[in-house]
């Protein structure tokens, strides 16, 4: 079976065409052009399926998959005011994209492709029940139960970046307080690296907090944790740490105990792995303490477009 998978982000579109046996066959990439507008964002989605699906062997395509950094009401095929798409209100993508191309077209939220992607092609192939979390501008979560994505009473299920931490903490994006992702999403975690950094005169990240600060990333602070620079190790096992009690919440909630960890800051590597380890080990209840598997994700930035590509199975 055929089919394209989407992956709508801020800044890029990525496409990649599939062949359900065969895995990838080709693969595509646009900027969104999300601050033109709506429209020239859509203009450049055609634009993806139109280049993938010439180079479609078969010239039969059973669908396409979408996969979106927003709500989604899946009654309607609406995608439902997706903030990093500011043009965007409540738009009928699975609607506009059928009526182009007559072929089924589903939609999903991006957290939910990337589980499914890793679920088919990455970490989670062997396992039929997990939660995948994806640690970049935000902190997004998919749930997967007997292989597919739980979706909730609503379609709404996963928003694990804002399960509370600590009430009294850091106000988040959604106007909570103390958000698991008001501590490890990207701008939170680099705006407290900046302070620890340009406290500790020792650091080699020192110099760049202080005045280059805008253009440090979470890369940084792996490589210099990597190359031993304490406060860098500190900062991403404190993450970690953080992580981990979230962690250890939900696998007592669900009775779940695989965890797949993506997105940029998942790269941060074995501090932040280590912190993760020690809080949920610790805290789980005893009866999932054998159980737990804590997992990098393996597709970085392609789970997104190949579970959107999924969708269609
Ligand atoms: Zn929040």
């Amino acid at each position: 079976m055929i089919s394209i998978g989407i992956d709508i982000g801020g800044t890029a579109i990525k496409g990649v065409l599939t062949d359900s046996d065969r895995g990838e066959l080709a693969r595509t990439q646009r900027p969104t052009l999300a601050a033109e507008s709506r429209d020239a964002t859509i203009t450049q989605l055609h634009a993806c399926i139109e280049e993938l699906s010439a180079q479609s062997p078969m010239q039969v395509l059973a669908g396409i998959g979408l996969g979106v950094p927003g709500a989604i009401d899946h009654a309607q095929g609406l995608v439902l005011h997706p903030p990093n798409l500011p043009d965007w209100d409540a738009v009928p993508l699975v609607d506009i994209l059928a009526r182009r191309w007559s072929v089924t077209v589903r939609l999903e939220n991006d957290a939910n492709c990337a589980a499914l992607g890793e679920r088919h092609y990455g970490a989670g192939k062997a396992h039929d029940h997990f939660v995948a979390l994806t640690l970049g501008t935000g902190v997004g979560g998919g749930i997967i139960v007997n292989g597919r994505i739980y979706h909730g009473q609503r379609g709404f299920a996963g928003e694990f970046g804002h399960i509370t931490l600590d009430p009294d903490g850091p106000v988040c994006n959604c106007g909570n307080r103390g958000c698991i992702e008001a501590y490890l999403g990207m701008q939170y975690l680099m705006r407290e690296a900046i302070a620890v950094l340009r406290k500790d005169t020792g650091s080699v990240l020192h110099i760049p907090a202080t005045e280059d600060a805008d253009h440090l990333t979470p890369k940084d602070l792996s490589e210099a944790a990597m190359r031993g620079d304490q406060s860098c190790k500190n900062i991403l096992h404190r993450a970690g740490l953080r992580l981990g009690i979230v962690i250890a919440s939900v696998a007592n909630l669900l009775d779940i105990t695989t965890f797949i960890i993506g997105g940029g800051i998942a790269g941060a590597g074995a501090p932040l792995f280590r912190g993760i380890e020690e809080s949920a080990r610790t805290r789980v209840l005893k009866v999932h303490r054998d159980s737990l598997t804590i997992l990098p994700a393996e597709l970085g930035n392609d789970a997104g477009m190949l579970g959107a590509a999924s969708l269609l199975r």
